[in-house]
């Protein structure tokens, strides 16, 4: 595609498809970690959320139809962590299959002696390379009011997708400490290595210990306290707020405060994994 067409089809989708406005109000309104910020960056969500919606397939599984409004909360929190990276950085897979619930997968895992074990997992989302991206609606419902534990599905999975695309996780290895890139992987190795020993001792976390389970996982389940219980994540990992604001090119505590410094109040959230 040329610049102009693919501007011309930007304008075009934005005019013709745009997100109705009480929709949107509708979804802030649930959402508001969504609205905590200024009003043009609420409306670069906006737009970018409707380009989402344009080129995106939902596909609702177990009976379920996925309506406007889900698709929208949908959109708006898979766009948020790519607000200033670019739409291009979801481009790697089209299809979004909604179940209505978390979906049990029977997993099997050989251990290092190699006797396999086979266990069932329940997941409420699952992003895998190229697509598509599971979610379950009732863990997306409920991100408004499980904000405040720093959880959220759709950021988590969508976080995934980020990192598949950037590499920022892979090779923390043989990072190569006198690159920028390297500096800060070696960086997020060390975060996740303290907080694995703090998993391991049973402390008390505000990151869900499943975190302790890979860099990529501690990357994905930091990047939803990131988004949605920033100022939680300053205070109880201001490394990890730093080092996530470096790749997100974002810093939500700030836009927060900003914005009068309300942040989700507290209620429970589950526990189900999400990989
Ligand atoms: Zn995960």
């Amino acid at each position: 595609m040329t610049g102009w067409w693919r501007r011309w089809r930007r304008t075009r989708t934005l005019e013709r498809r745009a997100i109705p406005d009480a929709l949107w109000q509708q979804t802030l309104a649930r959402y508001p970690f969504l609205a905590a910020r200024s009003e043009a960056r609420v409306t670069a969500l906006r737009e970018m959320a409707t380009l989402f919606l344009a080129h995106k397939e939902f596909g609702g599984a177990g009976g379920l139809a996925v309506d406007d409004a889900m698709a929208v909360a949908i959109a708006a929190q898979a766009c948020l962590p790519a607000l200033e990276l670019g739409l291009s950085w979801l481009d790697g897979f089209v299809g979004i299959v909604v179940h209505p619930d978390a979906v049990v997968a029977h997993r099997e895992r050989e251990d290092e002696v190699g006797v396999v074990h086979s266990y069932d997992e329940e997941l409420s989302g699952e992003a895998m390379d190229g697509g598509p991206v599971m979610l379950a609606w009732r863990d997306v419902d409920e991100a408004g009011e499980s904000a405040a534990e720093g959880y959220n599905v759709v950021i988590h999975e969508f976080a995934h997708v980020i990192d598949m695309r950037g590499g920022f996780t892979a090779g923390a290895e043989e990072a190569d400490r006198s690159t920028a890139r390297g500096r800060w992987l070696r960086s997020l190795l060390l975060e996740h290595e303290r907080f694995v020993r703090r998993a391991d001792r049973d402390d008390e976390t505000f990151l869900d210990p499943y975190a302790a389970e890979s860099l990529e996982e501690f990357f994905a389940v930091g990047s939803e306290a990131f988004f949605v219980a920033p100022a939680t994540l300053k205070t109880e990992q201001p490394r990890l707020y730093r080092l996530l604001a470096e790749v997100y090119r974002q810093d939500p505590e700030r836009d927060r405060m900003e914005q009068g410094g309300r942040e989700a109040p507290l209620d429970g959230a589950d526990g189900k994994a999400r990989t």
